[in-house]
């Protein structure tokens, strides 16, 4: 296939919290195919502001390599890009756009499982605080979180795969109780700042991505083009998890599956026959994508690497 080339570029964002599942690599891989198919340069960046294990990012890589896929310039790390994120929490401060919360984790929680407004959206307890009110807070030595006054209640996405996308948009968290910028901030501002203007990750993100598009254009900043794709499911129609068994690239390994033949599983889910990457972007075709969530079960494909 001859595409021309795009400025922009498209990405993958793992958070290094552990090997990558079946599920994640096949995201991996369509997030690949997305940015390759239409020109765009493809990055990774390590989403390191939370949950880290040692070691998981270097063995994420290999894993990415293993399967054929590359990338273009270095991988980044979030945690590098944290003075562009307190500018970008210091603009939306400066424009009157931030407040702080006191609340608890759990007094969150009760609050949005309260019966009155959108499921899950924060009903703005600590929005309306009077300066007295709020230095009463302070001097309890409640961290504080910082907030979006957001000016909207929901905003509109268009996604590759789901068409038009209405959702909540609440006053999020832009930076946490502990001082460190929250994902929904994080994401918008280092995926402008690295030209990523093609968004590819997993369907579960969905119900975030009106916050991080409305916050983009307060931000003034592009807001990419987006596609969610569906989710790999165990057996029991659930989100597949390191609990499922024979999921990540090292334990099919041990069941005698060569990268390759986890390579031609995942575009057989896809609706290809390919052995690697450069044949299957000959074949692929975003609006043939299969809609539904593709169901795994690691006791059904083992593969014998030899003959017997
Ligand atoms: N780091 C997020 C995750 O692993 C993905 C974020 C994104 O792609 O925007 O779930």
């Amino acid at each position: 296939m001859n595409v021309a080339p795009h400025r922009g570029g498209g990405r993958f964002a793992p958070s290094p919290s552990g090997d990558l599942h079946l599920g994640n690599l096949r995201t991996a891989l369509l997030a690949w195919l997305f940015a390759r198919s239409t020109g765009r340069a493809f990055g990774i960046r390590i989403e390191d502001l939370d949950r880290v294990q040692p070691g998981a990012a270097e063995r994420q890589l290999a894993d990415l390599a293993a399967l054929g896929l590359d990338w273009d310039g270095p991988v980044v790390r979030q945690s590098g890009r944290t003075p562009g994120h307190h500018a970008a929490i210091d603009r939306l401060t400066d424009a009157g756009l931030t407040y702080e919360c006191f609340c608890t984790r759990r007094e969150v929680q009760q609050a949005v499982t309260a019966p009155h407004g959108p499921m899950g959206a924060y009903p703005g307890t600590c929005r309306e605080l009077t300066d007295a009110e709020r230095a009463q807070r302070r001097a309890l030595g409640r961290p504080a979180a910082l907030r979006l006054r957001s000016r909207t209640t929901e905003f509109e996405i268009a996604d590759e795969i789901h068409g038009v996308y209405r959702g909540v948009v609440d006053d999020f968290v832009l930076r946490r109780g502990d001082g460190v910028p929250a994902y929904n901030l994080a994401v918008v501002v280092d995926d402008a700042d690295q030209g990523f203007d093609q968004v590819v990750r997993g369907d579960d993100l969905l119900p975030s991505t009106p916050r991080q598009a409305y916050l983009a254009t307060l931000l003034g900043l592009e807001v990419p083009r987006y596609a969610h794709v569906p989710l790999v499911l165990n057996t029991s129609g659930q989100r597949l998890a390191k609990r499922d068994g024979a999921v990540t690239l090292g334990d099919r390994a041990a069941l005698g599956e060569t990268p390759q033949q986890v390579f031609s599983l995942l575009a057989g889910s896809l609706g290809y026959i390919a052995s690697g990457p450069d044949e299957l972007l000959r074949l692929f075709h975003p609006g043939q994508l299969p809609t539904r969530a593709w169901t795994f079960d690691p006791i059904d494909v083992v593969q014998p690497s030899r003959n017997p």
